[in-house]
């Protein structure tokens, strides 16, 4: 069984890693290269979306996205934004934004190994992959708390910058959900397929929740990252509450 699991690995990487590899590097550049020019002037990062690019070469690292049904590419950084403030409320705790903001990355960067769709890696189905909404569309929900709220948002994304979860060194399928009804699931619990760091854990605190258990119960709950958060957690403490013998850091 091992060895047959071993083989298929070896296929697995021939096959799919190596080709990869490439856009995985791109993504972890997100801290070290030059900010890109469209990021040099600090515009909202939507109105990245809607300038037309000037040259055909992306400016940076992007993920590829099918975006209602059309693939897209999206600058890295105006993707965690955007799938940051449609995955969590921009009032959670700072640490609580950073988590998602780093398990959103991780799940990104997984997702260039391990492709979701055959012709992007990514959608924006919340229920599928993970929900993705550019930030500037949020000015009507948030009226005057805009400014306030991008802030928040931004600077999660910002703090972390280039930082994800890895298991064994490598980036780890970093899922979440709403609120669970006291403890995690394992994966193998819910998906049948045994996953070492996705272990069930206690998350008493998620029994505040307002809107009772919400998702699959797999990984990090959202609220009770919020509520780790408000306890005085870090975003590395509260990821590694969640996500069983995982290291928080930079791809090494
Ligand atoms: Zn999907």
């Amino acid at each position: 069984m091992k060895r047959t699991l071993a083989v298929s690995l070896a296929l697995f990487c021939a096959v799919f890693l190596i080709p990869l590899l490439t856009a995985g590097q791109a993504l972890l550049q997100e801290q070290n290269e030059e900010p890109p020019e469209v990021f040099a002037s600090e515009p909202p990062p939507s109105v990245m979306v809607e300038t037309p690019a000037p040259s055909p070469l992306p400016a940076g690292p992007v993920i590829t996205m099918l975006i209602g049904g059309t693939e897209q590419e999206i600058p890295l950084r105006e993707f965690l934004c955007g799938a940051l403030a449609a995955e969590m409320p921009a009032l959670y705790p700072g640490e609580a934004l950073k988590a998602q903001a780093v398990a959103i990355r991780t799940f990104a960067l997984y997702a260039q190994k391990h492709p979701y769709h055959e012709t992007a890696r990514l959608c924006d189905n919340f229920e599928c992959c993970l929900a993705f909404s550019p930030l500037s569309g949020r000015e009507g929900d948030w009226g005057g708390q805009f400014e306030e709220l991008s802030l928040n948002i931004l600077n999660a994304v910002d703090e972390t910058a280039g930082i994800v979860i890895l298991y064994e060194g490598e980036p780890i399928e970093a899922v979440f959900f709403s609120a669970t009804d006291g403890r995690t699931r394992s994966a193998a619990e819910v998906w049948g397929a045994e996953v070492p760091y996705l272990q069930s854990v206690d998350s008493a605190f998620d029994t505040e929740a307002p809107n009772g258990p919400r998702g699959h119960g797999v990984g990090m709950s959202q609220f009770g990252a919020r509520q780790l958060a408000l306890a005085g957690l870090s975003y590395e403490e509260i990821l590694q509450w969640y996500y069983t013998d995982v290291e928080v850091g930079r791809v090494g």
